[in-house]
């Protein structure tokens, strides 16, 4: 009976919601199951890492991995992976953008450390301690992995070949990139697995998008009750969807939530954000610079708005702190 080919699931810094995503395949799973040979998933089986550094060169068929790089550890493992791999894909918005653990960006290490550790009114710490790499407790030894000050997508570390993008992606995307994987009908090395179109061309609002738009208020999900048929922006929330590769089935509009922009942008722009603030400074309605601004501070969290999935693969990549990037 002929091999099947050999498939590695690994994640990084990752919520997990990732690998909920391939559990959602539903009884697809049992097709994947049929059709690989699973070597390697760390939330679910139980593989060591030796299992795959004895595993020759090039034997797995492809790794699709989770989650943005941010310690060591995930550092050598997508390097072993990338040497085991014929291929790897970058599952999810962390992998292919940086994502949410991407934000950590604005800070270095010791103030995520402080924050978490330290700061926050629920810890009970009174020795004020923080995860060191070395620790010796009844002569027991713990090493653990260096956290680094800057997160990382999957492909600022080592060379991808595909890009599965969405905060999960859904099912149906998941499954239609494994089929392309196992049928060889895939597109060029590089490609973002979606449609390269602009989640505004699929909205189920599209037609109540105005050709021309002014903001003059910039309103909130939080604070302000959303129309469950006009297109957000129409109303004056931010929506990222103009800015944002299509191919999630519209998720969040569905439920009434304007796009976070989770897909990343669009095949040539590097900056999603960019993409998107160039857009939105021209429909400002105040034209003064003490207008703009006024506006521009109805929005607390710039870059959590603009750069919520991406600002590690952005131009800016992290605040400068003096911190290694
Ligand atoms: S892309 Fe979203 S679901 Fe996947 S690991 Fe990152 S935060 Fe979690
Ligand atoms: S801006 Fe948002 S709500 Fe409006 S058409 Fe585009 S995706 Fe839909
Ligand atoms: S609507 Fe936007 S944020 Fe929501 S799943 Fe789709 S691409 Fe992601």
């Amino acid at each position: 009976m002929a091999q099947k080919p050999k498939v590695a699931f690994y994640w990084c810094a990752s919520c997990g919601g990732c690998e909920e995503a391939v559990v959602d395949l539903e009884e697809n799973i049992l097709k994947v199951v049929d059709a690989v040979d699973i070597v390697l998933w760390p939330v679910a089986m139980d593989f060591k890492k030796k299992d795959i550094e004895a595993m020759e060169d090039g034997s797995i068929a492809v790794a699709f991995i989770n989650g943005a790089v941010r310690m060591s550890e995930q550092e050598e493992w997508v390097h072993l992976l990338r040497k085991k791999a014929q291929m790897v894909v970058a599952f999810g918005a962390c992998a292919h953008l940086g994502g949410i653990p991407g934000l950590a960006n604005l800070n270095t290490k010791q103030q995520v450390f402080d924050t978490c550790y330290r700061d926050v009114p629920s810890n009970d710490n009174q020795a004020k301690t923080v995860p060191g790499l070395d620790s010796t407790v009844d002569g027991h030894h713990l090493h653990l992995p260096v956290f680094w000050d800057t997160v990382k997508s999957l492909a600022q570390v080592i060379d991808v070949d595909y890009y599965l993008p969405g905060c999960a992606p859904p099912p149906d995307l998941i499954w239609g990139a494994i089929n392309a994987i196992l049928t060889g009908q895939l597109p060029p090395k590089g490609a973002v697995l979606s449609p390269n179109k602009a989640c505004c061309d699929d909205c189920p609002r599209k037609d109540t998008k105005p050709d021309k738009i002014e903001i003059s208020e910039i309103k909130r999900p939080a604070t302000h009750l959303m129309d469950p048929e006009l297109c957000f922006m129409a109303q004056g929330f931010i929506c990222m969807g103009p800015a944002t590769r299509s191919g999630c089935g519209n998720r969040c509009i569905e439920g009434n939530m304007p796009c976070r922009g989770c897909f990343g942008p669009m095949d040539d722009v590097y900056d999603q954000g960019a993409k998107f603030l160039s857009a939105f400074a021209s429909i400002l309605a105040p034209k003064d610079e003490a207008g703009i601004d006024k506006l521009l501070d109805q929005i607390p969290d710039p870059t959590g708005t603009f750069y919520r999935f991406s600002l590690p693969t952005s131009l800016l990549h992290r605040r400068k702190t003096g911190a290694p990037v």
